[in-house]
């Protein structure tokens, strides 16, 4: 039988066309374009099977912080593999890896937050605080607190739950909504705030939560999720006044606060976690992606001491649970990207080096006729595409379709960028240095000046 590696970058996308459905892909257009069939990675480079080199501006999918082919990753997980493959955390059970990445975390993530549920994604962890919000309320006595509050162009994952508490529109339309989700405008200043400051507009948008809630009666609300930035929306970066505002709100008001580090945590805004850049106390906090810089699948949820001693103190047992949940080969990959990560100091040369210097770029960019804003937070940022840049407000006829031909510009420069409605946007590795930084920005603004 042939594998994979054995046929010609043809019959990959022959073979592939016909019996693999891509994640988010219009199958129709990837028959008529065929798949990208990236064969190796190294640093913040990729190969494709034609020898092409692409500078992967988005990390993965978001996720590989430390870059690409790190083989102490490999080895790390080759030993784990040859002791112990597998074995579940289930009915007792632990096993040193599992044990020790939990107290890793608890070590890293923000204070009071010093317990973990394994998941194998973000999409899981997302379901994994749908279920652990209302069983928490259950046990409080207060069984009516069901409701979770989140966001338009939200995006929490894939699962049924995930992507309920997304504020995806697309994706509830085509599959619909389960009972029990609201959602309210995001901290989109660029978009939504008309003749506001950012500054106003932030406490406008943060009280959005505030009016919900009365809406909604607070005997009815369980929980408000949140990206501290919204990645897949678009790079949405919340005025300085958004967070404090909902700070208020939350401590105020009888309703746990979920933060979806997913993507901004282990780096990407510049400190461990996106709690930490904009100083929020999760009760519960998902994570994945740069838990293991996407070397294998692994997530989890956070859960403060606030949580646990409930679920713990007044709770049975919880029935919820993945047979991979704290799968040995996925938290040694977490325990070495992690390992790596401290030693290596990758954070702080995200926080001191990278961003500051990819900033100065981004802001330079700012100034391209096509640009409307060009807004950045360590090391995650988007460059709003724009028809006529004296009038904000003005946008493209046809929305999406600027976006995404300056995303196919930039594939062809050898750069990969994510187009999403007409912005293009980025999340490079967090090692960069500064001569590839300056790499990037060379392709960024020949992909600028060829789509305009
Ligand atoms: N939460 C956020 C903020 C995300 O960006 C994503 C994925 O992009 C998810 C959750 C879902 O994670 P996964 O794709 O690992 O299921």
């Amino acid at each position: 039988m042939n594998h994979a590696p054995n046929l010609s970058t043809a019959d990959i996308q022959r073979v592939d066309a016909a019996h693999h459905l891509h994640p988010f892909t219009d199958y129709k257009a990837l028959n008529a374009e065929k798949s990208r069939v990236i064969a190796r990675g190294d640093g913040i480079w990729l190969w494709d099977t034609d020898g092409n080199r692409f500078l992967d501006g988005m990390a993965g999918l978001w996720c590989t912080q430390i870059g690409h082919g790190r083989r102490e990753i490999a080895d790390a997980v080759h030993r784990q593999m040859t002791e112990l493959e597998y074995y579940n955390t289930f009915f007792k059970t632990t096993h040193p890896a599992a044990a020790k990445l939990s107290e890793v975390l608890a070590e890293l993530t923000p204070e009071g937050l010093n317990h973990v549920f394994f998941t194998n994604s973000g999409s899981e962890a997302n379901d994994t605080v749908f279920r652990m919000v209302r069983y928490y309320w259950q046990l409080l006595g207060k069984p009516s607190k069901q409701v979770i509050i989140g966001r338009n162009y939200g995006y929490h994952g894939s699962t049924v739950a995930a992507s309920a508490l997304g504020g995806m529109a697309g994706m509830h339309a085509q599959a619909g909504m389960v009972p029990g989700v609201h959602h309210i405008t995001p901290p989109y200043w660029f978009d939504y705030g008309g003749d506001m400051s950012p500054e106003e507009f932030g406490v406008w948008a943060a009280r959005e939560l505030e009016r919900a809630i009365d809406e909604l009666g607070e005997d009815n609300v369980a929980a408000f999720i949140a990206e501290p930035i919204q990645g897949a929306g678009g790079v949405l970066i919340p005025p300085e006044t958004y967070w404090p505002e909902i700070r208020r709100i939350c401590s105020e008001r009888d309703i746990l606060l979920v933060v979806d580090e997913v993507i901004c945590g282990f780096g990407r805004t510049g400190n461990w976690f996106g709690s930490d850049t904009y100083d929020l106390k999760p009760d519960l906090m998902p994570i994945a992606k740069g838990l293991s810089s996407g070397y294998l699948p692994i997530g989890g949820v956070m859960v403060s001491d606030r949580v646990a001693e409930v679920v713990i103190e007044k709770g049975g047992e919880f029935y919820h649970g993945y047979t991979y949940s704290g799968h040995p080969a996925a938290c040694a990959a977490a325990l070495e990207n992690l390992r790596i990560m401290r030693d290596e100091k990758v954070v702080e040369h995200c926080a001191n080096e990278a961003a500051p210097y990819l900033q100065q770029k981004w802001a330079e960019f700012g100034e391209h006729p096509l640009v409307g804003e060009a807004r950045m937070k360590g090391l995650v940022g988007a460059l709003e595409l724009v028809p006529n840049k004296p009038n904000r407000a003005e946008r493209f006829d046809n929305v999406g379709q600027v976006g995404t031909m300056a995303r196919d510009f930039s594939f062809g420069n050898g750069l990969i960028m994510r187009g999403v409605r007409d912005a293009l946007i980025i999340s490079p590795p967090l090692v960069m240095t500064r001569e590839e930084i300056d790499q990037m920005a060379k392709l960024i603004g020949k992909t600028l000046d060829d789509t305009y």
